[in-house]
């Protein structure tokens, strides 16, 4: 009889269960991923800028696999529940969600990261993807490109309002007007958009930052106002990410993009938590517990003797580490006042006897596993090999033993957006609720061993 710390997960069909079984036996880890979580969440995001007929359309950001939540099902997803757009960093993600069936009937598509020169726009153009230009040479190669294959490229002008990240600057902006103004009129572009990106959106409780956020407006509004000048007015303006989505309905212009609400965080937490703002985290990372025994007072756990157990006591075993993408930095060490090295490690919660307990990495996180004291004797506490653990959840926090994936970014001292996108894709990544998010075509698009 095992313990199991998550949901006990609501299988759509015998075959959910056996992929779920399957599963378990390849991997002693699982990523479990709502998608009406996912779809919900878009929704509500779509609400938030107004509804589906507001005049602001909202982009579903589905880079780097979706933010490790899995490329397609999360795209389909976010188009369930409403956005006509979506967007990603590197083209071939862009290529892929053309090629696995999303095509320009569906939605469009952004591409933003490229080198000017070795990027397929030639079949980024073919397939009605749209590009963002954001330096001369990008101008030239996309406008190479659309001459070669004689068909327009739909172009979105990346302006550096304050980022300092890709995009024209005032000083060379009025160079790139001179290049584009006569690509537009001779069809080979259609500026479609204008848009550019946030530095400290997320931050509302820093005034300096606030005042950041309203240099960076003022100056994307500059820029709008030369495009007009120069005869190619943007059609769709777009600066908002989840941040700017959720409080700043000032700037939602004509499309938002949000990456992280859709996945249920928010994107700092200083914002707040996820219920705060109507959201639902749509990952589960689960494991399944290997060797759990009794230890000494004074054992030194794993590499370095970082922890040192301070009673007699047992620990578990967690089978994920840094080649899962756990962080090595949410090691927890703990060295009884020795060398007076203190910091908690990242949260597990466990199934006891007792109830649900948060546990903590104990010592470093090795590469395929880390441990957790249990702080008592696993006969006691009705903790076996096999037990189901949860890292993180959609729960309330850690302060209720219902770990987030904010809880895991504190005790690595990173992002939410790191937690989700290190984790490797030897984890298995399987899906909830497809079945009621999904139409049927949709879901025939899926592989069909990864649906619960
Ligand atoms: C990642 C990204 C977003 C989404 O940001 P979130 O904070 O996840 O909402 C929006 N726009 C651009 C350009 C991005 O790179």
């Amino acid at each position: 009889m095992t313990l199991n710390a998550v949901s006990n997960w609501q299988f759509s069909s015998p075959d959910g269960k056996a992929n779920y079984e399957a599963a378990r036996r390849r991997y002693p880890a699982q990523a479990i991923v709502d998608m009406a979580a996912l779809r919900d969440n878009m929704r509500h995001l779509v609400d938030v800028v107004g509804g589906p007929n507001s005049g602001t359309a909202v982009m579903g950001v589905v880079k780097a696999d979706a933010y490790g939540h899995g490329l397609l099902p999360t795209a389909l997803a976010a188009l369930a529940g409403g956005a006509t757009w979506l967007g990603t960093a590197q083209s071939h993600e862009a290529l892929l969600l053309r090629k696995l069936g999303i095509g320009p009937d569906r939605c469009h598509i952004l591409t933003w990261v490229y080198n000017g020169l070795e990027v397929p726009f030639d079949e980024l153009i073919d397939n009605d993807i749209d590009v963002s230009v954001g330096s001369l040479p990008g101008i030239d190669a996309v406008a190479a490109a659309a001459r070669r294959l004689g068909k327009t490229a739909r172009v979105h002008v990346k302006v550096d309002s304050g980022f300092g990240r890709n995009g024209f600057t005032e000083e060379s902006f009025d160079a790139a007007l001179a290049k584009l103004v006569p690509l537009a009129k001779e069809g080979v572009l259609d500026i479609v958009g204008q848009w550019s990106h946030l530095a400290v959106a997320d931050s509302p409780d820093v005034p300096e930052f606030v005042a950041s956020t309203d240099r960076q407006i003022e100056n994307f509004k500059a820029f709008t106002a030369c495009m007009e000048a120069a005869g190619i007015a943007p059609r769709i303006r777009h600066l908002a990410n989840t941040a700017a989505t959720l409080d700043r309905p000032e700037i939602h212009f004509e499309l938002t993009r949000p990456g992280i609400g859709l996945y249920g965080y928010e994107p700092d937490p200083a914002m707040g938590t996820p219920r705060d703002w109507h959201l639902k985290p749509a990952m589960t990372l689960q494991a399944q517990l290997g060797t759990v025994k009794h230890i000494d007072k004074g054992h030194g756990i794993s590499y370095g003797r970082t922890y040192l157990t301070p009673d007699d006591t047992s620990t578990a075993i967690v089978p994920l580490g840094y080649a899962d993408g756990i962080h090595r930095s949410a090691s927890g060490f703990d060295m009884q006042g020795a060398k007076h090295i203190e910091k908690l490690g990242g949260p597990v919660r466990v199934m006891t006897a007792e109830g649900p307990k948060l546990y903590r990495v104990s010592g470093r996180v090795c590469m395929d596993q880390f441990m957790i004291d249990l702080h008592g004797s696993c006969d006691s506490l009705g903790v076996h090999e096999g037990d189901t653990v949860e890292l993180f959840g959609p729960g309330r926090g850690e302060q209720y033993a219902e770990p987030t994936a904010d809880d895991w970014a504190r005790a690595a001292d990173t992002i939410s957006y790191e937690i989700f996108t290190c984790l490797r894709n030897r984890i298995p990544r399987l899906y909830l609720n497809a079945a009621d998010v999904l139409a049927p075509d949709d879901l025939a698009k899926l592989d069909p061993t990864t649906l619960l």
